[in-house]
């Protein structure tokens, strides 16, 4: 077998269609370019039975099964419901909206939010085509509504998206009576929560400000 033999020459693989391919998707992983991907993707070629066939089953299992709960924005199997609303046995007053499940990853780490969370899964922008009904707004609205929540706590970034998506969705929610807060301007300009350290993080939850609802 030809590519068993490479002993480090990537440039041999390209030979080959089906490495071709493999190392073209794997490039587009967060962090990989080709070099890390060829090095890969040689990794996997030489451990068949303990890499690629447990992987191809996981990753089949993983495509069928998990899908993005249309009510709060988090990952769900498809098989048990959301654990992050459906199944959530806690009765919380307060939702935290992130843009990404890093971020409510990060809040979650820190400890100093205990509440329910909602992922919009980006922001509103004009440059990308993010459309603003795949951001579940709406679906934030009814359950602050049907959850009797005393408090939205907005945890956008401090990108001019992240403000402009929270402004939105403070627009959205005017009709309710829930209180609305953003985290405080300790955030970096740019800042995304992902990227922020505990003591930064905890500190913009702490101060976090209110933000005027309603329309009286
Ligand atoms: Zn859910």
């Amino acid at each position: 077998m030809e590519y068993l033999v490479l002993n480090g020459h990537y440039n041999l693989m390209q030979n080959i269609s089906e490495i071709d391919g493999l190392v073209k998707l794997i490039s587009k992983l967060p962090g990989l370019g080709p070099k890390s991907a060829k090095r890969i993707v040689l990794k996997l070629i030489n451990n068949r039975d303990e890499l690629i066939k447990p992987m191809a089953k996981v990753l089949a299992e993983v495509y069928k099964n998990i899908s993005r709960c249309k009510i709060c924005g988090s990952l769900k199997s498809n098989l048990n419901g959301c654990n992050n609303c459906e199944n959530n046995k806690n009765k919380y007053t307060k939702i935290c909206v992130v843009e990404n499940i890093a971020d409510q990853w990060s809040i979650e780490s820190s400890s100093i939010y205990q509440g329910y969370f909602h992922i919009l899964g980006g922001t509103i922008s004009s440059s990308n085509n993010q459309r603003k009904e795949d951001l579940l707004i709406n679906s934030l609205v009814t359950r602050v509504k049907k959850d009797n929540i005393e408090e939205v706590i907005l945890a956008t970034s401090a990108t001019v998206e992240g403000q402009t998506t929270a402004f939105y969705i403070q627009d959205s929610l005017k009709n309710t009576n829930v209180k609305i807060s953003k985290l405080a301007q300790g955030l970096p300009v740019g800042g995304e929560i992902e990227n922020l350290d505990d003591g930064t993080l905890i500190s913009a939850f702490k101060n976090r400000t209110s933000i005027e609802n309603g329309t009286d």
